[in-house]
């Protein structure tokens, strides 16, 4: 009650332990709010973590034994499905294991070990408590700390980090407006138990290799979405993220949808005899660089999926939170230094971001959210990812037909789902201004 810090950061995920981490670091006297039970407690993700931005915050010490992983993504598969068919692609390397360029993992795992890193570093840790507001002074409506759900509730700092995810509440008291329904993706997930042994069969892997495929096509029942199948040691992580202007437009259960899925019978090929042991939903900001609002101001930084920082795309999500809550805090750290913690000056924050990769990727993919609402997921990924099938599958047929008539066939079958030259056109032209 009534106590002081130089920041309080609100949410311990990715964006917040990484802004923590780093103030906390430089001497500052930080306090981590988290309103769940421990850091990941119900934080739920695809499960690809990056080490580059890991090691950007921490160096070397993702080394240590206990680095809370479970496998190493050595080969990445994209599959364009039909009903009963697989268009795919993939790559795989053997540089990726070393060292690592990506973890499968589970954020239950990786937030309290890294929340753990910000508290080593002195943060100190408040847990099962929720900030419900900010405080402001009512001269000058600097934000100055903010309101927790205890008695004597307030919480003062000089700066406070909303890093509090997707839904966060205190960009609301902020005034900045919630995600349009094409700017965000419901996805659920599902984790299914399987013998190790089952999985390196099934998925050609060794040792700690890992695997992932991202879907889209007949899975999604024409909306505009996304699946994704990752290995673990000894489970698979499935799961499925559809954009909401599209589940408005037609109503599907999220949890019908992945049931769908399992039954695909080229996924089913994969899981069979898998047994699910947990079920999850989450939210995604999936509006990409129009979507960023400003990202600090008068004793406030905005950091992570509050934000709106995720490329969709690369699914790169993780790693822009702990990127921006690394710049957040190094920007703060060198506010403090100067003296000047006036909106102006952590405003550098903002513009940090925007020159940053994460800006650069977001403002790469910024026309892609409203093109996928204008064609519509119906057109794009039951028609056009169908007749993609159907045009592979003419080319591979050998049945007596005189090649150049069976590519012409091929090529229509995709011409007639774009909706004919004039639209085959106008969508290759969307998608290389697209990504
Ligand atoms: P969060 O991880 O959401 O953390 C916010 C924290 O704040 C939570 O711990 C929450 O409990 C806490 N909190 C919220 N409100 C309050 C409050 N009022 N008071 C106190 N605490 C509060 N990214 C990848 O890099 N790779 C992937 O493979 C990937 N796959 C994904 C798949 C799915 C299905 C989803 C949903 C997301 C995926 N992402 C992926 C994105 C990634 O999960 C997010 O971008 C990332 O978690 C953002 O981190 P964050 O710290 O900003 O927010």
């Amino acid at each position: 009650s009534g106590e002081r810090f130089d920041a309080v950061v609100v949410g311990a995920g990715p964006a917040g332990a990484a802004a923590a981490y780093t103030m906390a670091s430089q001497g500052l006297s930080v306090v981590m709010l988290e309103r769940g039970e421990f850091p990941g407690a119900k934080n739920m993700f695809g499960g690809v973590l990056y080490r580059h931005a890991l090691e950007a915050l921490i160096g070397e010490a993702w080394k240590e034994s206990g680095l809370p992983v479970e496998r190493v993504v050595t080969e990445q598969r994209y599959w364009l499905l039909g009903p009963e068919s697989v268009v795919s692609i993939g790559h795989r390397h053997a540089r990726f294991m070393d060292p690592p360029n990506a973890w499968t993992a589970f954020r239950a795992r990786f937030d309290p070990w890294l929340a753990g890193k910000a508290k080593a570093a002195g943060a100190l840790p408040v847990y099962q408590t929720t900030a419900i507001d900010l405080l402001r002074d009512p001269a000058t409506g600097r934000v100055t700390g903010v309101l927790v759900d205890r008695d004597e509730g307030e919480l003062y700092a000089d700066v406070v980090v909303i890093a509090d995810g997707v839904n966060s509440l205190l960009r609301e008291k902020l005034g900045i407006p919630r995600w349009k329904p094409h700017q965000v993706s419901l996805a659920v997930k599902e984790v299914l138990a399987l013998p190790r042994e089952k999985i390196e069969d099934r998925f050609n892997l060794e040792g700690n290799e890992g695997v992932t495929i991202e879907f889209l096509g007949a899975t999604s029942r024409g909306l505009t979405g996304l699946g994704f199948l990752y290995t673990n040691k000894e489970t698979l992580s499935l799961g499925i993220g559809v954009m909401v202007d599209d589940l408005l437009r037609r109503p599907i259960a999220p949890y019908e949808l992945l049931e769908s899925v399992k039954q695909h019978p080229m996924l089913h090929k994969l899981l069979h005899g898998a047994e699910t042991v947990e079920y999850s939903a989450h939210m995604i900001p999936e509006g990409a660089w129009h979507a960023v609002p400003q990202l600090a101001g008068d004793g406030w930084v905005l950091c992570g999926d509050a934000a709106g920082l995720v490329n969709f795309v690369n699914r790169e999500g993780s790693n822009l939170a702990m990127l921006s809550g690394q710049m957040a805090g190094e920007v703060i750290v060198e506010a403090r230094r100067a003296g000047d913690l006036s909106a102006q000056r952590l405003m550098a924050y903002d513009r940090r971001v925007r020159r940053s990769v994460i800006g650069q990727d977001l403002r790469k993919i910024r026309r892609l959210p409203a093109m996928l609402h204008r064609w519509g997921g119906e057109r794009l990924f039951d028609h056009l990812v169908g007749a993609i099938n159907e045009a592979a599958y003419r080319y591979f047929l050998v049945d007596g037909t005189p090649k150049r008539q069976a590519e012409a066939e091929a090529l229509r079958h995709v011409v007639r789902a774009a909706g004919g030259w004039r639209g085959t056109m106008r969508l290759a032209w969307d998608a290389l201004r697209g990504v």
